[in-house]
């Protein structure tokens, strides 16, 4: 067999305090599972279950990236995130044994052309325009859970340029991870690989060429980015 093209590369998350690298099969996102970001996104506060949207394994972008501002946008966001990968595959997992599948936890950033997402909500269009594009998943580096424990609560927070954007305690979370691994594997097979953005607390806004981005959740490294000038 002859190929067309040359294989697309394949993405690799970087592991904490080791070479060993986390080959990223899908990436999933959950909307809206803060009160305090639901509310400043115009929402109420019941609790819907979790809804999820997807970007591709190639949006990933390593911490210390320098990204290019988005095309089509004026209103380009950060998002910060508690990320989950998944360590050990599966269907309809059940909330008590969901801890079992996962590999570890990163910080992630959610970047959001907020502008296109907006028009897409208002019209009833999918989300994708305003989520999935090229470099739209910083993520830093996977701390495995062996070292971490079960993360349930820890300070989140986002800085641009030093200052602080967004605080809040993962402990906040409208939907647990381990409700967003029995919702999101009832839609489809999970499979190692596959990172989870949990969603992200209040404060999201927009950033420009030149702005830099450090995201933190207490006990995993940070996912610092800086942005540059639109291609
Ligand atoms: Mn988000």
């Amino acid at each position: 067999m002859s190929l067309t093209h040359n294989k697309p590369e394949s993405v690799y998350a970087e592991v904490h305090g080791t070479d060993d690298r986390y080959p990223v099969r899908r990436i999933y996102c959950v909307g809206r599972n803060y009160a305090a970001h639901k509310e400043e996104m115009g929402h109420g506060d019941d609790r819907d279950p979790p809804f999820f949207f997807t970007k591709w394994a190639d949006t990933y972008v390593p911490s210390g990236s320098v990204i290019a501002y988005p095309s089509a946008t004026e209103n380009y966001h950060y998002e910060v995130e508690l990320v989950v990968a998944i360590g050990r595959g599966g269907s309809c997992i059940a909330q008590q044994d969901a801890s079992s599948h996962i590999f570890g936890y990163a910080v992630g950033l959610d970047m959001t052309r907020r502008d296109l997402q907006l028009v897409a909500r208002e019209k009833g269009r999918p989300w994708d325009a305003g989520k999935n594009f090229d470099q739209a998943a910083p993520i830093g580096k996977i701390v495995p859970v062996s070292q971490t424990g079960e993360l349930s609560k820890a300070r989140i927070l986002l800085e641009v340029n030093g200052e602080t954007r967004q605080e809040a305690d993962i402990g906040d979370l409208i939907w647990n991870v381990d409700e967003i691994i029995e919702s999101l594997s009832k839609l489809y097979v999970l499979a190692p690989g596959d990172l989870i953005m949990t969603g992200t607390p209040a404060g999201v806004g927009p950033v420009t060429a030149g702005d830099s981005l450090v995201g933190q959740i207490d006990g995993l490294p940070d996912i610092s980015v800086a942005i540059a000038a639109r291609n």
